[in-house]
């Protein structure tokens, strides 16, 4: 106890200092060195110990008892109370007295701490996006629906923007004391304020425009910048495009789940894009050169010969890029040798020849069972 620091100094206040200098300045300070907002080292530590100095400089019991015997006042009971300690066992959990401390001080120790400013909500919206601009990126506008602060009052709740009175039933600590009788003996127990709701404020003169809520609902058009290689069911954060806090805090995230819409022939898994080819039976037997499509457009594909349905074909760097990364996946060519349906009496005359040739011969595929579990690369020309 003999190391803490003086509360006025935590606070940065002069002695003198009225609740609302106090109110004020705890306000300034915990919200620089909230840990949630302060990753610097010994911001917790610092967070806590304003906390502290808050709870006992806020409160006219504790404050007027700190005052006499500086920090010696909350180490017996009737002092200040403030940590709760009477007993001396450091914590209240896990000692016998446990569940007396939960009754008389576990709710009340943590509704006895003054609010600290409420993030805003985040929010949620939908976006689809075509399967060309997953691959290569976009630029989109969304629409936002959330709640902003009040431009007519600036959040502050009341009309033309006034500073709210402070509540005339806590005077502005959002916390009342009640005195309780209980076999321990009589303890003072601290509840949020009836009146403002531990607000500390009342809303006298309320905001027309946003009827005394200080933020009201706005739909916002919002680019958002799509990145390359996004795939399907992914959210993309945007920070602080949330709703607005209540209370002056930070406003919290919208996040954008991505759709990506079906292409007509192209699928995707990861990095890698599928496609289809369809050939006839001539052109697997004999090869041929063809253009088939990728996202980046036709590209020459060059059909070897003896290709059999269902044969895969790597086509090198014509897949999606991996989010900020470098170099792009594959494409993979499925073949598909269609036969035909309908021949003209010259083409059935050609086949009848060939049938006569190859007999009841069906070439051997066994010894390059190989070919068919691994994609060949393209050949380039
Ligand atoms: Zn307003
Ligand atoms: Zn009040």
């Amino acid at each position: 106890m003999t190391d803490k620091r003086d509360y006025y100094q935590v606070l940065e206040v002069p002695r003198a200092a009225s609740a609302d200098d106090v109110r004020r300045a705890y306000r300034r300070l915990a919200r620089e060195f909230h840990p949630d907002l302060n990753p610097s080292e010994g911001a917790e530590e610092r967070f806590k110990e304003i906390n502290e100095a808050y709870e006992v400089l806020s409160d006219d019991g504790r404050r007027a008892s700190y005052d006499r015997f500086g920090h010696a006042a909350g180490s017996f009971p009737g002092g200040y109370a403030g940590n709760a300690d009477p007993f001396g066992f450091g914590s209240a959990a896990g000692s016998p007295f446990a569940d007396i401390f939960e009754t008389f001080f576990g709710g009340a120790g943590t509704s006895r701490r003054p609010r600290m400013p409420t993030r805003g909500a985040d929010i949620q919206v939908g976006l689809t996006i075509e399967f060309k601009e997953a691959i290569f990126g976009a630029e989109k506008d969304v629409a936002v629906r959330r709640l902003e602060v009040c431009e007519s009052c600036d959040g502050s709740r009341m009309r033309d923007g006034q500073k709210p009175p402070v509540c005339s039933v806590c005077n502005g600590a959002g916390q009342v004391r009640r005195a309780q009788q209980t076999i321990l003996g009589q303890f003072m127990t601290t509840t949020p304020c009836p009146s403002c709701g531990g607000e500390g404020v009342s809303i006298t003169d309320p905001c027309p425009s946003c009827r005394g809520r200080g933020r009201v609902g706005q739909t916002r058009s919002i680019t958002i910048t799509v990145p390359a290689g996004i795939d399907d069911n992914s959210s993309l954060r945007l920070t602080g495009q949330g709703e607005a806090s209540p209370d002056g805090g930070l406003s919290g995230n919208a996040y954008v789940r991505i759709s990506v819409a079906a292409h007509p022939f192209f699928t995707r898994k990861d990095r890698s894009i599928f496609s289809q080819v369809r050939v006839n039976i001539a052109q697997a037997t004999l090869g041929d050169e063809l253009e088939v499509e990728t996202i980046d457009g036709a590209v020459a594909f060059r059909l070897p010969e003896g290709t059999q349905s269902g044969q895969q074909f790597r086509l090198k760097g014509r897949g999606a890029p991996s989010i900020g990364g470098t170099g792009r996946g594959d494409q993979i060519l499925t073949v598909q040798v269609v036969t035909p349906t309908k021949l003209t009496s010259e083409q059935r005359e050609l086949f009848e020849r060939i049938r006569e040739s190859l007999g009841s011969d069906v070439p051997s595929v066994d010894s390059e069972r190989g070919f068919f579990s691994r994609v060949k690369d393209a050949l380039r020309f």
